[in-house]
């Protein structure tokens, strides 16, 4: 079904990865879209992630499922494009004992077990899937361009308040991230902490691996660079980087890929995973008007972001058929 919103005046609040999805979406259904964010989207979380399509740390099941095999959806659509950033790449999952199909598998079309001989000896078992690559350099640009062409605005704002954007807009789309936690007043909302390092590799890695178990690893090609990893801190919310978690991240990693040991360290960054126990998506009529959040998205905004910002759309036109049939 095809949804229009002609005209309707609609603040989205956030400019990472959920809010520029969301903005597209509504804007090219015919929304007049404004988004209003307290940082340009290079400064947002969404900046700093790696981006692959993986499923971590993000709830309930049920819908994260149906969102990802979604977003994956669009992301191999957008993939024929290459001013997108999109491509795939196959990601091998190692586990350190016998592991049954995560839950999420069926979100990914082509999961498979690797027979024993495929996989490094000290592995007990490990899955290989092509995933989704979101470069963010490229995607988050072609994300924000695409809405602005489309017509839609964006503002830098600090807002402290989500019910003072009505009447003068007819919904507010709530994507804030972490910044919820103030704007929802949501205490469920929690850091978790995240350590990257982005190298430069001296010889030319073709999979992302990595080891989702403790101690955390992963390790992230992308045409420019390769994203090592990581650390997923739960409650802690400093953004230094630490030497010693440096030092243990580069180990971790050239445990799994030996050629690691030449490279060359470009930078070291921490970003903060907005975690929740399970994503927000969902109406909140208040007095002045009807908020839609869309936040909470943990270690997984870019594998939810599609299939989140339809449902947002679907939410939005519904909101606009009641309110055209209740005087
Ligand atoms: C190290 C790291 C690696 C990651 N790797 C992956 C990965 O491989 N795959 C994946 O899918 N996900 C990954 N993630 C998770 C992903 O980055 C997040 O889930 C995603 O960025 C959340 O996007 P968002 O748009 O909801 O929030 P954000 O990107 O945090 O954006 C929130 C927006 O709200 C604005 N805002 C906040 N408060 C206010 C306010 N009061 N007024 C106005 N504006 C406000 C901010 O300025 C910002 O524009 C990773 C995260 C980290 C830290």
């Amino acid at each position: 079904m095809s949804i229009h919103l002609p005209h309707l005046p609609i603040a989205v609040v956030g400019a990472g990865v959920s809010g520029l999805s969301c903005a597209i979406l509504l804007q090219e259904a015919g929304a007049q879209v404004t988004i209003l964010s307290k940082a340009p989207t290079h400064q947002t979380t969404s900046a700093k992630a790696a981006a692959i399509w993986f499923p971590f740390e993000a709830q309930p099941q049920d819908r994260v499922n149906a969102w990802s095999l979604r977003s994956w959806q669009i992301f191999e659509q957008l993939s024929a494009q290459p001013e997108t950033g999109v491509s795939f790449l196959e990601l091998v999952e190692l586990c350190e004992n016998p592991t049954p199909v995560p839950w999420w598998h069926l979100a990914a079309p082509s999961y498979r077990r690797l027979l024993p001989e495929e996989r490094p000896p000290q592995i007990a078992d490990a899955f290989a899937i092509s995933v989704p690559l979101t470069e963010t350099p490229r995607y988050l640009p072609y994300l924000q361009q695409r809405f602005l062409q489309a017509g839609g605005h964006l503002h830098i704002a600090h807002l402290s308040d989500l019910t003072s954007l009505f009447p003068r807009y007819r919904l507010v789309v709530h994507c804030a991230g972490l910044g919820a936690k103030q704007l929802a007043q949501d205490p469920s909302l929690f850091p978790i902490r995240g350590h990257i390092l982005k190298v430069r590799c001296h010889e030319p890695i073709t999979r992302a691996w990595t080891h989702p178990d403790p101690p955390l690893a992963y390790i992230i090609p992308r045409s420019q660079d390769c994203i090592l990893g990581g650390t997923a801190e739960k409650d802690r919310d400093d953004l230094i980087p630490d030497p010693h978690t440096t030092q243990t991240i580069l180990s971790h990693c050239r445990d799994i890929l030996s050629s690691l040991d030449r490279i060359e360290i470009l930078e070291e960054d921490v970003g903060l995973r907005p975690g929740r126990p399970t994503v927000r998506l969902e109406a909140e009529p208040t007095a002045q008007g009807t908020i839609l959040h869309n936040y909470g998205h943990g270690g997984a905004g870019f594998t939810l972001s599609w299939g989140c910002a339809e449902e947002i759309l679907q939410l939005a036109h519904q909101h606009l058929q009641h309110h055209k049939e209740t005087p």
